[in-house]
């Protein structure tokens, strides 16, 4: 068992959480940076092996109430920012009781903040709470132990609105001093991730050129156009990217109905159909379309089918963005076929005229299978000449397959409605390897990653790079970490901007 250290600032905090917490040692170091400097001393006889700074704070950012819970991502004091990224598994344990749990930076103030003016400005630097102590005791540590893995959780008493205000205060303190005493147990089961790994990471991951060429248009809008500058859909699925961007000027919306007369609407990289295009030329709307190159090809192929004649079968996931567009394209000639049952199901009007293509972010196994069914029951089907699955899908599925063998676990950086990322997910479990979905770190389960010692590392092509450092940055946090990288291939693939853009 880890050698768990637990430091809480008060006598009510140390007493919520002692007894709680199996085999750890809590202490208590006072409030105030002031007093937790003198108490810093008292740690080198300690010798803890994983360090926990727990108790209650004030709310900052508008949207947490009582009783949330905060995993600093980092700790901010006058001296600068410290990253804790090695907490990051507490949040999705804590999510996983049904807390709710965040990840974010906190703020350890010199004195105590009551005016809601303050608190407000120290929320729009992006802090999501603020205490006392954590600042200086996490610092303090890296001075005096180095590497030790130490964690910031604190349970949020008062909010931004209501600040220190008398009874509510009262009552906020008792529900988070409760709150504290349920988040003992969960201690040791973090603090025993401590330790060395190896990580191996998949190559190609990551942004495609498809989704980094959308994302571009989004941003070049942003500086070219008023704003609000409108996306029909979520430009690339991915929750981070889409956070991004909606934070400097983006309105997501799901229809053209949403978007003002004369403003400027994106369509996504999973393209529209023609209606959308026509009713956007009706209102005169100023489009720019960002729907990927590989995807306006898979559109091209269904329409010149289309044009002949022919039914076609669209191998796809029903209420995907991609397949709704494609779909669109010839309502009621062109037909979703989702899988091999549906392929032996499927009824076309003439057999002799029929004809398939695919989304372009399918499983190659599957597609491939559904596909087959449709071959053997329409001896005539034609086809796209080149795969309709795009290059960075084959390359991701090739390359998570390339490291699953050899890892315990596998983790998938993407969002749950990626198409792209969660066939990743399937790939690697059909290799035997247990794999999880991450839109980032603080969603990852200390359970996950109990028992293993190499983490196979892979990200959808919707997410971005930044994501699958982050994550290594905690797994550091935690232990040293040997990296390799599996590469299957190198991509060198772009794509033009389109005109209304690039000029
Ligand atoms: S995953 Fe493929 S089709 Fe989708 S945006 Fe990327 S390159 Fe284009």
């Amino acid at each position: 068992m880890t050698n768990l250290l637990v430091v809480t600032a008060l006598r009510s905090e140390r007493a919520a959480l002692r007894g709680r917490i199996n085999g750890a040692r809590v202490e208590q170091c006072g409030m105030g940076p002031e007093r937790a400097r003198d108490w810093l001393p008292h740690l080198y006889g300690l010798l803890p092996q994983a360090v926990i700074i727990a108790g209650v704070a004030g709310g900052l950012d508008p949207s947490l109430a009582p009783g949330d819970v905060i995993v600093a991502s980092e700790v901010r004091d006058g001296l600068g920012s410290v990253l804790t990224p090695a907490g990051a598994p507490l949040t999705a344990e804590l999510r996983s009781m049904g807390l709710r749990a965040r990840s974010g930076p906190i703020v350890s103030s010199d004195h105590i903040v009551d005016s809601t003016a303050e608190r407000e400005r120290l929320a729009a630097t992006g802090a999501l709470a603020i205490d006392m102590e954590s600042a200086t005791i996490v610092r303090g540590l890296a001075e005096n132990f180095g590497e030790v893995p130490v964690a910031v959780v604190r349970v949020v008493v008062d909010t931004a609105e209501r600040p220190l205000a008398g009874a509510s205060t009262l009552s906020g303190g008792v529900q988070a001093l409760r709150i504290l005493r349920q988040l003992g147990p969960v201690f040791p089961r973090w603090a025993d991730l401590a330790g060395p790994r190896r990580v191996v990471l998949a190559a190609p991951r990551s942004f495609c050129a498809g989704v980094e060429r959308a994302i571009d248009i989004v941003e070049l809008a942003l500086e070219r156009y008023p704003h609000p500058i409108y996306v029909r859909r979520q430009i690339v699925h991915n929750a981070h990217v889409v956070a991004d961007l909606q934070r400097r000027g983006t309105v997501f919306v799901d229809e053209l109905d949403e978007v003002p007369d004369g403003a400027t609407v994106i369509f996504s990289a999973h393209g529209v159909a023609p209606g959308v295009r026509e009713a956007a030329a009706r209102r005169d709307l100023r489009v720019i379309d960002a729907t990927c190159p590989l995807v306006g090809k898979v559109h091209n192929a269904a329409r010149r089918f289309v044009g002949r004649g022919a039914t076609v079968l669209l191998i796809g996931q029903d209420g995907h963005d991609e397949t709704e567009g494609t779909l669109g394209e010839a309502p009621g000639q062109i037909v979703l076929v989702q899988d091999p049952a549906e392929a032996e199901r499927v009824v076309v009007a003439d057999p002799e005229r029929v004809a398939f293509v695919m989304q372009t972010t399918l499983a190659i196994d599957d597609a491939a299978a559904t596909a087959g069914v449709l071959r053997r029951r329409f001896p005539a089907i034609a086809s796209s000449s080149t795969d309709d699955i795009c290059y960075a899908t084959t390359n991701r599925q090739q390359a998570v397959r390339a490291i699953a063998g050899e890892a315990d676990v596998v983790i998938v950086l993407g969002s749950s409605n990626s198409s792209n990322s969660q066939r990743l997910v399937e790939v690697a479990e059909r290799c035997g390897t247990p794999a999880y979905l991450v839109d980032d770190a603080a969603e990852i389960r200390a359970e996950w990653l109990h028992g293993t010692t190499t983490i196979g590392i892979t990200a959808g092509a919707s997410a971005p790079p930044g994501l699958v450092d982050q994550v290594i940055g905690m797994l550091r946090a935690l232990g040293s970490v040997e990296i390799v990288e599996r590469a299957v291939t190198n991509e060198n693939v772009s794509f033009a901007l389109p005109k209304e853009i690039s000029g």
